[in-house]
């Protein structure tokens, strides 16, 4: 149903054809899928295939580069419908896109772009991001990849990232490791674009995780892995402002994954309520549920509004770190404690596998976490709102 907020949002018609389509493909080719794969932990690779078939690999990547050539709001419509049916592929999607293909596109030279971009665009490569380490989350930058520089210019990089979404089947990784000597914080840190098939890169330990098991998230392990001196992405040493920025972005589509899977949950309590009956009436009747479900609505479209908004001014190239950092802490809250309460108005069904409510449970909480906690996306709030370095 056409929400208030798209309505105020006035979405434009090419806007609304992409949520329409990617709606429509993900009610038919992913929704009945999603409970199998959550149980199997299937990464269904021809899908992506499928997605790219539609555009949806590069949905905001311009056409001359084999995207859709669409906006990013429309690109987060997409991730919201995407997450809605099955966060795994919402979150497979997003970080192809946010974290692996618009970095490129925003700091790449005119060759690293005809490059390495197409390929993503068109889904023939799954991107991914690998900034993470196993001592190193919140605190990125005190990264212990390095990348030592050989006399011919180029790199040998060696370390292991942990948490890689999509590792498992990436074809490219925006990779972040240290170059200079005798840093242990952000200013050491350089960028690379590495081939999924480069010797010396390889997939380490499978996560087996609460939920978002649709998604593949893996160790990669960089066992002095050669990268040409053309593949340093950005400025030598300027590496962590490209992976704070291209955070900036991400979290925008994060908020937007929390935001599918609170409607779907929301989607699934309100039939329900109309339908189950207790003591002669719907359960949605009673007083009790009926609350729950306007604050769930409620607090939806509070989220909707924040993320789309921050979605807007990304677009118009206006500063967008606190929006999208407000926007990811407000949305996965939101999604925690929709998908609670929709397990709650189905009652002891909600606790059963037969119905979804459990998985969007189980989903949800990884909003909170990845690409900066909750607790990260408040002092990326009030360091920039205050002026200060809060840490
Ligand atoms: C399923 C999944 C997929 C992921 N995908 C990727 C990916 O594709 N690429 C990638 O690079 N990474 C990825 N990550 C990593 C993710 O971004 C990190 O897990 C996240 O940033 C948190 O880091 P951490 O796990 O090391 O937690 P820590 O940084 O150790 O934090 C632990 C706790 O301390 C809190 N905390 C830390 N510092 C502060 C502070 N200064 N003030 C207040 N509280 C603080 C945190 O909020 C958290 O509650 C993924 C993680 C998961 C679980």
């Amino acid at each position: 149903m056409e929400t208030a907020t798209a309505r105020q949002f006035d979405l434009t018609d090419d806007q609304r054809e992409v949520r329409a389509m990617v709606r429509d493909f993900a009610a038919q080719r992913i929704a009945p899928n999603a409970a199998e794969w959550d149980r199997g932990h299937v990464f269904d690779r021809s899908l992506y295939a499928e997605l790219a078939d539609l555009g949806l690999m590069g949905v905001c990547v311009p056409a001359e580069y084999g995207g859709a050539g669409m906006d990013f709001l429309s690109y987060v419509l997409a991730v919201e419908e995407l997450s809605r049916a099955d966060a795994g592929v919402g979150v497979t999607m997003a970080v192809h896109t946010s974290a692996s293909t618009l970095p490129i596109l925003h700091w790449g030279t005119d060759e690293q772009k005809a490059e390495w971009v197409p390929p993503l665009a068109r889904g023939e490569r799954i991107g991914a991001f690998a900034l993470t380490e196993s001592g190193s989350g919140s605190d990125a930058g005190a990264m212990r990849a390095r990348a030592i520089e050989q006399g011919d210019g180029s790199f040998r990089i060696t370390g292991t990232k942990q948490w890689i979404t999509n590792g498992g089947h990436a074809g490219s990784f925006v990779t972040f490791a240290r170059t200079e000597d005798g840093t242990d914080d952000a200013r050491g840190v350089s960028c690379f674009l590495v081939r999924g098939d480069a010797p010396g890169l390889s997939v380490g330990r499978v996560e087996e995780k609460l939920g978002l098991n649709s998604s593949n998230t893996v160790d990669m392990v960089y066992d002095d892995v050669a990268v040409a001196p053309a593949d340093l992405l950005g400025e030598r040493a300027k590496g962590f402002r490209i992976a704070m920025q291209t955070l900036d972005g991400g979290r925008i589509t994060i908020a937007a994954q929390a935001l599918g899977i609170a409607q779907a949950a929301f989607d699934l309590a309100a039939s329900y309520a109309t339908e189950r009956t207790t003591f002669g009436k719907p359960i949605g009747a009673h007083q009790g549920i009926a609350f729950k479900l306007s604050e769930m609505s409620t607090e939806i479209e509070a989220a909707r509004a924040l993320t789309y908004r921050a979605a807007a001014r990304k677009m118009a190239g206006e500063a967008h770190t606190v929006e999208g950092a407000q926007a990811k802490l407000f949305a996965s809250g939101v999604a925690r404690r929709v998908t609670g309460e929709a397990i709650q108005v189905l009652g002891g069904y909600g606790y059963s596998k037969e119905f979804p409510a459990e998985r969007y449970y189980r989903d949800a909480k990884i909003t909170e976490i990845y690409e900066g906690t909750s607790e990260i996306q408040k002092l990326v709030i009030a360091r920039k709102l205050l002026g200060l370095d809060v840490r």
